[in-house]
């Protein structure tokens, strides 16, 4: 990340998953504290800044999010380009956003190698009871492309600041 003098950083987090599974609303609520309100869909993608502290770090969190290219797959290269962190959403009860987060892992440690760091989040944990993509075998593929795994629900407000927290100090350890 670069330096913003003094102790403070700035790092650029971008979105990455299948439409609908949530990460418009998982930046929101993390950024906002909102759930559902209706958000301008702009036609580029568009990022939300947050401030936090950690360890005594001032740390300036970018985070991307798109405006729906994902589905045409169409997110340029300006979409990834310098970032540090990357968050690969999946819906816990879509076996099929898991697989297609897959993919995205491999597209983005093509565009930006292995120094990115990665998080795997499945969303909607709130509807486990519908859950079809096993956890264990979640983590297991997390930890083996050296990603961290979290469940969060934009819904309730779950997971999300522990989520990005622990995004953060990874970024800061390579910075
Ligand atoms: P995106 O296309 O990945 O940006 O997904 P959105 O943020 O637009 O969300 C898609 C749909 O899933 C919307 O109807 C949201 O209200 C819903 N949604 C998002 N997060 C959650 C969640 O944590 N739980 C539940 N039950 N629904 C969610
Ligand atoms: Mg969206």
């Amino acid at each position: 990340g670069e330096s913003i003098g003094g102790r403070g950083y700035n790092f650029k987090v971008v979105l990455l998953g299948e439409g609908c599974v949530g990460k418009t609303s998982l930046v929101v609520r993390y950024v906002e504290d909102v759930f559902n309100t209706k958000h301008v869909t702009t036609l580029q993608a568009s990022f939300l800044n947050k401030k936090l502290s950690l360890a005594g770090r001032r740390v300036h969190l970018s985070i991307w999010d798109t405006a729906g290219q994902e589905r045409f797959h169409a997110l340029g290269p300006i979409y990834y380009r310098a970032s540090n962190g990357a968050v690969l959403v999946y819906d816990v009860t879509d076996q099929d956003s898991f697989e297609k987060a897959k993919n995205w892992v491999k597209e983005l440690r093509k565009m930006l190698g292995a120094d990115i760091c990665l998080t795997i989040v499945g969303n909607k944990i709130d509807l486990q009871k519908e859950q079809t993509v096993d956890t264990k075998l979640a983590e297991e593929y997390a930890a083996s492309v050296g990603a961290s795994h979290f469940h969060t629900s934009a819904k309730l407000n779950a997971g999300i600041e522990e989520m990005f927290l622990e995004l953060c100090k990874r970024m800061l350890e390579q910075a």
